[in-house]
This record gives C-alpha cells, structure tokens and sequence, in this order.
C-alpha cells in the first residue's frame, strides 16, 4: 500500500542531443522532456513525460500540451489519492484519459515506481518478468536515424556498433530505402538489421518491399501509415519478413484489430505512446496470447524514460532487442542516476532494487531544468 500522494512537481528539462537528428519534420538539436515526481509518505516515484520530439514525427502530442495535461487534468485528480495494487493505479489513470498519452505515461510510471518502492518489489517483477538467479537481462539494438549521405550512415553506424548492440536498425524512406539496405549488407554482412520506414509507403510500392524481402531483414517496421491496416495486411500476405507496428500499435483496441486483420507479427511497445506500463502490459500480453512478439522501442526518452522500459523489456514475450541505449547514445548528459549503460558488450541489466530502481542527479536536475511547478494537497484545496 502506498500512503496517499502529498506532493507532484513537473520539472521541464531541456538536454541537447550529442548530434542533430533527422526526421521527417527537420532536425532537432535539443530534448524537452517533463519529469515527474510523485510524493507519497513512503516515498517519491520518479516518471518521465517524453513525447517524440517534433522534428522527428508528426508528433500527436506537444510539450506544451503535456505541460498543462499533467498541470490541469492529472495533478487534480492525483493529489490525495492512495493506490495498492498496479490496477488501481489504472483506475486512477482512466480518469486522466482526456489527457495526451505521453502526459498519462509521466504521472502513471511515477506511481508505479512509488508503489514498488512501498513493496520493496523491483518494477519487472511487478510486470510480472521471471528473473533466474543472476537476473534480467536486456539485449540493446542501435538505431540510427536517416542521413545525407550512405557514407555518413555507414560511419554513424561503424562509430557505434563497437560498442557491442545486438542488432542495427536503419531508417528508410521512398527513393532511399534498398540502396541503404544494399550499402549496409555490403559493409556489415549478415549482421541482425531491420528497417524503420515511418509510415511512409504506401502497397503502391509493393516492388520495393519484395526488394527488401531479399536482404533477410529482422522486421520492416511500420512500413504504411498508421492508419492503413489495409495497406499493411495486403503487405505482410506478400512477404517473408515480418511486418512490425510502432505507431500504428497505439491502442490495445487497435493491436487487436491489426492481429485480427494479419497486419504484422510483431508490435513495437511504447511507454510514451500508449499512456504507461499498464496499457503497454495489456497490449504484449494480448500479443503473447496470439503468437505476436513485442519489443520497446523510445522516443527517445531521458534516462528516467529509458529505465522505466529496461523493465518492460525483461518481459518474456519481448524477443528482439529494445531501442534503449545507454545515456551517452542521444544526448550530451543524462539525469537519472546512476547512468544508463552497458553491462556488458550490448546488454543492459535491469536493476532489482526495489521500483524503478534508478533515482534523478539533482544537480543535474537544476542544471538543465527550464521550469517546476509544484503541487500539494493544501495548494490543490
Ligand atoms: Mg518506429
């Protein structure tokens, strides 16, 4: 049981990436993200509100959006509320469900690391992970983003695939896809890879796809846009790679419908896009009952954000390696403490202290915060 929540702070923080990223709405340079903080008697839980930043996505959620989610809809109905049990900290999070996902996700994992601390029970335990006896341990995949050149992508990758990742992704996009493909099998061989195509395909380019069919691909993620289960079906009937969903996989109701209509055979779990741990359970559970295999993939989150999924991760329907890196991969500095890194060449290990496990670098925390705001149960009346 977890004493009743006395206290809620947001902290805006802002970190710049190591490099500038790509995507298909610009370059990004800087990390906005919200930590959360939930206060109860026998402890604070530590969440983080990570939306994909803009210039990466069409992002479906802001950071200001999320500010005033957490500010006006959340903290409200948090402050003053006990929770016992991870269901019915998804009873309290159903009445924040007027808010944006990633806002839902900040607050709901802060609550699921105050309730594992108040038990004394590590987060991947409580999502139900069987450790053995040298415990949990998560194998980290590389993604790198699109770049102006093959050979910029080919250097980006060689940098870092030293440090031991258990599989490459790459993105992709029309016009630059089989030839990426090609450079890569040419210099890294038969390396684990996959491909990120963001939704920008259509089954008008089923061509290309039987090309990618060729290079045995771990998965073609997200191949048709989100909405375009259609696309995706007919899609997945024609090849031999498995067709994976990431932001088509948004809702428990909307994997269902994709499992149903044989749209992939494997899901892409986000924290940050479907509102916390425990949609994100629901959804590789429902996965797992019919043969779907699950993986988590980021945003890319803060270190908080990133630790919350090493939990998720150690779950036994989640087979391929996570996009969870190390602090060092995206960003200049981290706040969590201690940093996220490699236990060894391309494994991370999940921590089996009690909740999440990880705690903030509060120096860190006032060195890159923008604002906070703080509310009580004397301040919300
Ligand atoms: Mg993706």
């Amino acid at each position: 049981m977890s004493g009743p929540v006395e206290r809620m702070t947001l902290t805006h923080l802002q970190i710049p990436f190591k490099e500038s990223c790509r995507g298909v709405g610009g370059e990004a340079t800087i990390k906005d993200a919200i930590l959360v903080t939930v206060e109860t008697s026998d402890g604070l839980g530590l969440g983080e509100c990570s939306p994909t930043t803009a210039a990466l996505c069409e992002a479906s959620d802001t950071l200001e959006e999320c500010w005033s989610d957490l500010a006006d809809r959340i903290a409200p109905r948090l402050l003053g509320r006990s929770f016992a049990t991870v269901e019915e900290i998804s009873d309290l999070a159903v009445t924040w469900k007027s808010a944006h996902a990633s806002a839902i996700a900040g607050a709901e994992t802060a609550c699921w690391d105050a309730l594992g601390q108040a038990r004394r029970a590590p987060l991947a335990e409580m999502l139900g992970a069987s450790s053995d006896q040298l415990g949990l341990k998560v194998e980290a995949g590389l993604a790198v983003g699109l770049y102006p050149t093959v050979v910029e992508m080919l250097k980006a990758i060689e940098n870092h695939l030293a440090e031991g990742y258990r599989r490459l992704k790459i993105e992709i996009e029309p016009g630059r896809d089989v030839e990426l493909v090609h450079a890569v099998r040419q210099h890294f061989g038969d390396i684990p890879l996959m491909v990120d195509a963001r939704g920008a395909y259509t089954i008008a380019n089923l061509d290309v796809f039987r090309e990618l069919d060729e290079f045995d691909l771990l998965m073609i993620e997200q191949p048709m846009a989100d909405d375009d289960l259609t696309g995706s079906a007919a899609l997945q009937a024609e090849l031999a790679t498995p067709i994976c969903l990431d932001e088509s996989a948004s809702s428990l109701e909307l994997v269902g419908e994709a499992i149903e209509r044989a749209a992939c055979r494997i899901v892409s779990l986000k924290i940050q896009r479907v509102g916390g741990l425990g949609p994100a359970l629901a959804m590789h559970d429902l996965c797992y009952q019919h043969g779907i295999v699950c993986w988590v993939g980021t945003t890319p989150e803060l270190g908080i954000g990133q630790a919350h999924g090493i939990h998720l991760a150690a779950l036994g329907n989640c087979r391929y390696p996570t996009d969870i890196g190390p602090s060092v991969r995206w960003f200049i500095d981290d706040y969590v403490s201690p940093d996220l890194e490699m236990a060894a060449p391309g494994i991370l290990s999940v921590p089996s202290r009690p909740g999440l496990g990880y705690q903030m670098d509060h120096a860190k925390v006032r060195r890159y915060q923008v604002r906070q705001s703080e509310f009580t149960t004397r301040t919300s009346g």
